[in-house]
């Protein structure tokens, strides 16, 4: 079997889908890859290391005509046209709004698989991209807001006198969030944190900061699952006003809410904003599924008073070596569990992880 692995060519897309040494172990497991030259250069990977790792180097062709093509980014029209029928693809889709995307590749034969829908069960916890990219993201997100921010964060003792540290709330303790957590805490601030999942409090307690509106936690905020239920409109503004006093004294928040498949939960207010001293930073992680702050623009910018709300978007990008490590290795034990002895695919559609993760129907395994 032919793997491909073609250079991603969306803006700002930086990250590779295989590193070398995922390729390496792909390999040994009786696959041949194709790496498109210059394919993880901008993520740090040279053609070199893939040649090392046991790969063949070709143009965009050859990788998007393999058997299996492994990409970041959902493909183009045009990568699509250029990938064989009865061949395979593993990537980021967006299945929730790429229903073109996905129609294209069923009529082109592709038998495909949405990286976003891998099952968040012990078993797929290797596979799991959101989660090694939320990783990414809520450790630069305290780095981005850091830079941002008018003050040092943490408590310096100098000649010139005596800093205080900075406070930093994160709202939100998901994996962006713990991250984010863990990474203000050693930079030296004083970290405060939210969630409405009562295991969330433990474990920003377990990392050293302190939880915030602890009562408007309660067992009814979870599905079975572990994860957070949609807030009705009153538990939303109850969440807001406890909130309130609390972020009009910090100097960085870092939002990273969301419930799966729903909008962004509305968290800050621009009044509340207001209430908070100019030169103060939200980093709002929400900002693609419509912002945990009222005024956040995603991709932009937003001045309040003094007040900057970032919205960043695809921040794993932003840091491709590392991000694309982790990805390449949920796609290695994704590829992994769909390979068979002989060294075909097995798509089985009864399968937990595959049924879930495979988005066309009418193409034969
Ligand atoms: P996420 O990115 O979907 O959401 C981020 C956080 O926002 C969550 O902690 C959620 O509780 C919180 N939230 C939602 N609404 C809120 C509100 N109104 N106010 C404050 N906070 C709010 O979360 P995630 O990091 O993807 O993980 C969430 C769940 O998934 C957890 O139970 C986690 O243990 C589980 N998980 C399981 C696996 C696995 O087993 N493979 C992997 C990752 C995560």
């Amino acid at each position: 079997m032919l793997i491909g692995v073609p250079t991603e060519r969306a803006p700002n897309e930086l990250r590779v889908a295989l590193v070398p040494e995922s390729v390496g172990r792909l390999i040994k497991a009786g696959a041949q890859v194709t790496v498109e030259r210059g394919a993880g250069l901008r993520a740090g990977y040279t053609d070199a290391a893939y040649e090392k790792a046991g790969a063949s180097l070709g143009d965009a062709a050859a990788a998007l005509g393999a058997d299996l093509v492994c990409k970041v980014q959902k493909p183009t029209g045009d990568e699509v046209a250029r990938m064989r029928r009865g061949s395979h693809l593993v990537s980021l889709l967006q299945p929730a709004t790429s229903k073109e995307a996905i129609a294209a590749l069923d009529a082109q034969g592709v038998t495909a698989f949405a990286l976003e829908l891998v099952p968040r069960i012990t078993r797929a916890q290797s596979m799991d991209v959101l989660s090694s990219q939320a990783t990414v993201a809520g450790y630069k997100a305290v780095l981005i807001g850091s830079s941002a921010m008018v003050k040092f964060l943490p408590m310096l003792t100098t000649a010139a006198g005596t800093i205080a540290p900075s406070k930093v709330c994160v709202l939100g303790a998901g994996v962006a969030g713990l991250m984010a957590i863990a990474t203000a805490r050693r930079l030296g601030a004083v970290v405060s944190g939210f969630d409405i999942r009562a295991a969330a409090a433990e474990q920003i307690k377990s990392l050293g900061a302190t939880v915030v509106a602890e009562s408007l936690i309660s067992a009814d905020s979870q599905t079975a699952g572990g994860y957070a239920k949609e807030q009705s409109a009153e538990q939303q503004a109850a969440i807001q006003d406890a909130l309130k006093a609390h972020l009009a004294g910090m100097d960085l928040v870092i939002t990273t809410a969301a419930v799966p498949g729903k909008a962004a939960p509305r968290l800050i207010s621009t009044a509340t904003i207001r209430t908070m001293a100019p030169g103060s930073v939200i980093v709002d992680l929400a900002a693609e599924t419509g912002g945990n702050c009222e005024p956040t623009q995603a991709g932009e910018t937003v001045d309040v008073d003094g007040v900057r709300i970032i919205g960043p978007v695809n921040l794993a990008a932003t840091m491709p070596n590392h991000a694309s490590a982790m990805l390449s290795r949920n796609i290695l034990t994704f590829v992994q569990h769909l390979l068979t002895k002989e060294g075909t695919l097995n798509v089985d559609r009864a399968d937990e992880i595959t049924g879930a993760m495979v988005v066309t129907g009418r193409t034969a395994a």
